[in-house]
């Protein structure tokens, strides 16, 4: 079996598309391997990009806070991307980088075997369920090929409107409650 490391090592590396020429370095992903609980959010940011780290800007300032604020220690959890380098001026990820850093992501959950996978946000969500509107979904948990799925908001979106920032600590608050009953 693969570690996390050895993916990791090969995702700072990767070529297989042209984000690699714009970022300043990949964004593997942080936590431990036994965790029980994965996060995955879209692509880094300005400061994922500078630090090496996922969700160390504003959103994940937040995300730290809604998962204290319920009892969750971001140090048991694994927080990863569906995308590991950033996209230029945040643009949203193209078709081509999506296919070509998805292996990442899989053999990442294949390492981890998690309990849970919390997707933040509609990138996040659609790479698990395609076509399935997080409008609909969000706080509801999804069965995808045996994984347990638990759709969010994204932090960021929560800076952008109260209902979904309310929608996220609400959909948060009942994640110790989920893991419980696996
Ligand atoms: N937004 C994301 O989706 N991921 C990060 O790592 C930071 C911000």
């Amino acid at each position: 079996m693969e570690s996390l490391e050895t993916i990791a090592a090969e995702i700072r590396v990767c070529t297989a598309c042209g984000l690699c020429e714009s970022r300043m370095q990949a964004v593997p992903g942080s936590g431990p391997a036994d965790a029980r609980l994965v996060f995955v959010g879209e692509a880094p940011g300005a400061q994922e990009d500078a630090q090496g780290v996922p969700f160390v800007g504003r959103a994940g300032k937040l995300l730290d806070r809604l998962l204290a604020d319920v009892g969750l220690d971001r140090a048991q959890v694994y927080i990863a991307n569906g995308i590991k380098c950033r996209p230029p001026d945040n643009r949203p990820p193209r078709k081509g980088e999506i296919a070509a850093c998805r292996p990442f992501l899989d053999r990442q959950l294949a390492v981890i075997q998690p309990r849970l996978v919390v997707t933040l946000g509609r990138f996040s969500l659609s790479q698990f369920c395609p076509g399935v509107r997080i409008s609909d979904v969000h706080g509801r948990l999804q069965r995808v090929d045996g994984l347990a799925v638990y759709p969010v908001f994204h932090p960021a979106a929560a800076f952008r409107r109260v209902a979904w920032r309310e929608a996220l600590a609400t959909d948060l608050a009942r994640v110790p409650d989920i893991l419980e009953r696996f």
